[in-house]
Order: C-alpha cells, then sequence, then structure tokens
C-alpha cells in the first residue's frame, strides 16, 4: 500500500528533491546518493541537499560531488531521509512540504505526507534497498556502493544489536550487484586521518567513569589543537562504546561556545533514546543523540543528572547500574 503511494508519486514527479540531516552520517548520505542516483537514472531532476555537505571519509563515493547544501530550485516533491524530525535538515525545506519521509529511527515524528518508517531495520539504507525495487527503481553497481556505505556505517560494520540476518542477505544482496564491501568497509569505519586519532586522545584524556556511566567531552580548543576539520566526535563515542562493563557512554563536543552535541550509546537493555527524546532528540535504543543550548559544563551537568536519573528508574533486571561497584574517575578527578 505505502509502496504504491511512493510509486506513485516518484512516477508523477520530474523533479525531485532529497535531503537529510545535519551532520550526516554514513547513512544519511549513503541514502541520499543511493536514492538520488537511482532516480536520476529514471530520468529524474534529482537535487541532493545537506545543509553540511559531506565529510571526507564519504567523499569517494559515486554522485558525492552532487551534493549541494541548498536546493536551488522548486521541486515537485521532497523526500526526507534518516532523519527523525523537520528541524534536523537545518532548515534547507525553507516551509517547504515533506511529501515522503523514510527513515528507521523509532523516535521519528512522521512529518510526511507519506512515511515509511522501519525502526527495525538496520539503516534508512537497508530500507532503501528492500523497496527501491518496488518503486521501480533500478540498484546498480553505483547505488548499490552508495547503499552498502550506510548500511556498513550505521551498524559500526555489522556489529549493532540490530544486525539481522535480513541486514546480511540484503548486504549480500548489494555485493552481488557490484558493491565492493572491502573498500566501502575500510573508507567507512577503519581509515581516517591522523588529526581524528589525535582528536579522541583530548577526549580520552578527560575519560570519566561512575559505576556504568561512563563519559567525556571534546572541546572547541581540543578540535582546533587536534587540528581536526570536522564538526562531529571523529567516532570517539563508537570506540568508547567497547568499554566493558559500562551501561552508558556519553560524549559532549562543543559546537559553538553556547551549543554542545551530546551523543549516548548503550548497551542492549537501556534505551538512550528516551533520554534523548524527552529533551528534543532522538536516535535509536543504543545510539541517540540531541543538540542543546548551553557552555560545556552546563550541558555536561543536565545531561548526566538525566541519565543518572534515567538508569536509577530502571529495575535491575533492566540493567540499573552496578551499585557495588565504587566510583571510579579515571583521570582523578
Ligand atoms: P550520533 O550520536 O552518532 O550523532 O547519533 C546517534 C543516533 O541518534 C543517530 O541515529 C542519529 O540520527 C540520532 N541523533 C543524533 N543527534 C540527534 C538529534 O539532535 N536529534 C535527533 N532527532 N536524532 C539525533
Ligand atoms: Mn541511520
Amino acid at each position: 500500500m505505502i509502496d504504491r503511494q511512493i510509486k506513485e508519486l516518484l512516477h508523477r514527479s520530474k523533479k525531485i528533491g532529497l535531503t537529510s540531516h545535519i551532520r550526516p552520517d554514513g547513512d544519511a548520505i549513503g541514502a541520499v546518493l543511493g536514492l538520488g542516483l537511482a532516480l536520476t537514472d529514471a530520468g529524474k531532476r534529482v537535487e541532493m541537499v545537506l545543509r553540511n555537505g559531506i565529510s571526507k571519509t564519504f567523499r569517494h563515493l559515486p554522485g558525492a560531488e552532487r551534493i549541494q547544501s541548498a536546493f536551488k530550485t522548486e521541486n515537485d516533491l521532497y523526500i526526507v531521509l534518516d532523519c527523525s524530525d523537520l528541524e534536523r535538515t537545518g532548515g534547507v525545506l525553507n516551509g517547504r512540504e515533506v511529501d515522503i519521509v523514510i527513515d528507521h529511527h523509532i523516535t521519528n515524528k512522521g512529518f510526511g505526507k507519506v512515511n515509511l518508517i522501519e525502526p527495525e531495520s538496520v539503516a534508512t539504507c537497508a530500507t532503501l534497498a528492500q523497496h527501491m525495487p518496488d518503486w521501480g527503481l533500478v540498484i546498480d553497481k553505483a547505488v548499490a556502493s552508495a547503499l552498502l556505505s550506510g548500511i556498513i556505517s550505521d551498524s559500526i560494520g555489522f556489529r549493532t544489536s540490530n544486525t539481522s540476518a535480513l541486514s546480511l542477505r540484503i548486504a549480500a544482496d548489494l555485493i552481488e550487484k557490484g558493491a565492493d564491501i572491502n573498500q566501502l568497509y575500510n573508507r567507512a569505519l577503519i581509515s581516517r586521518p591522523f588529526t581524528s586519532v589525535h582528536y579522541w586522545g583530548y577526549g580520552l584524556a578527560k575519560l570519566e567513569r561512575e559505576n556504568g556511566l561512563v563519559w567525556t567531552t571534546l572541546s572547541l580548543a581540543d578540535r582546533h589543537n587536534a587540528g581536526y576539520q570536522e564538526d562531529d566526535d571523529a567516532d570517539l563515542t563508537n570506540i568508547l562504546s567497547s568499554i566493558e562493563d559500562m551501561d552508558v557512554v556519553v560524549l559532549f563536543i562543543e559546537q559553538k561556545p553556547d551549543q554542545v552535541k551530546v551523543s549516548w550509546r548503550a548497551r542492549p537493555g537501556i534505551n538512550v533514546a528516551s533520554i534523548a527524546d524527552s529533551l528534543g532528540g532522538g536516535g535509536h535504543p543504543a545510539a541517540a543523540g540531541v543538540e542543546m543550548e548551553g557552555n560545556l559544563a552546563q550541558v555536561k551537568d543536565l545531561i548526566l543528572s538525566k541519565t543518572r536519573d534515567y538508569l536509577r528508574s530502571l529495575k535491575p533486571e533492566n540493567g540499573s547500574p552496578r551499585d557495588s561497584e565504587v566510583t571510579e574517575h579515571i583521570n582523578g578527578k
């Protein structure tokens, strides 16, 4: 039913605008490129817009050079991908109505006229790979590469708890269509500039721990000192989530003197999306985020207190923090 509606909308539109969220991750970029290239092959005029452009990590993907930071013309149809609320597009739609939303975030607000939301899907790119043939779109090598890059990146290399047999079947299908898993995996997850690892160092030096709660900060000064060029966490959150016995990891990334990006990661059974959602952010149970107004110290205090409250509210069988553990601040703070 929803596939028929989407097929019909795509079919009758000549000019189609695609966008996703600010500071786009691999799934957002792969989804915009994958759908954008397939629609172009189907004879549509497509504008692909990401407010902040795309990071170097994903610039090797086919079609990356076509990404714009704003819509230049009016389109017949607007599609928002991998983005749970309108605000997170960074204002690129400028009051235009959203026709179709395609996403896998449980916190999606359903802000399109048609909403295809699959929270059990490992990535928005996986949802696209499954549905695009039903919309009459062809997945060639370039499209498959963009989609597989998104799946690899959002599942952190098929490691997240929502990785299923189906996720791997979809990935295998994309490999059969020509996507080079080895190259895409390496670019998305392994290879990184020296400055990224240097930037981690600043965060790691400030690492703190209180029972199962682990956190650190990345300030603008850290970013500057490391010479890190992007405005994200250089993947430090995912590195921290490998700490054994952790319940929740929180990273605070200063964006401006009065604006902080918060990223949570949680072990299975803990739902950090509920904390993020209550503060105007969103995400998945195991990985969520929010943009907060305030300086680094203020945001850190508020978020840690909310996170502690949430952990305390959990029943023991859901994984409350281990009370017997002593508070340990790795940096002696
Ligand atoms: P990350 O911490 O890597 O930025 O994001 C983790 C997950 O939470 C991703 O699925 C991302 O899309 C979502 N997320 C991160 N920040 C925000 C936010 O400010 N608002 C919403 N709605 N989702 C977010
Ligand atoms: Mn995603």
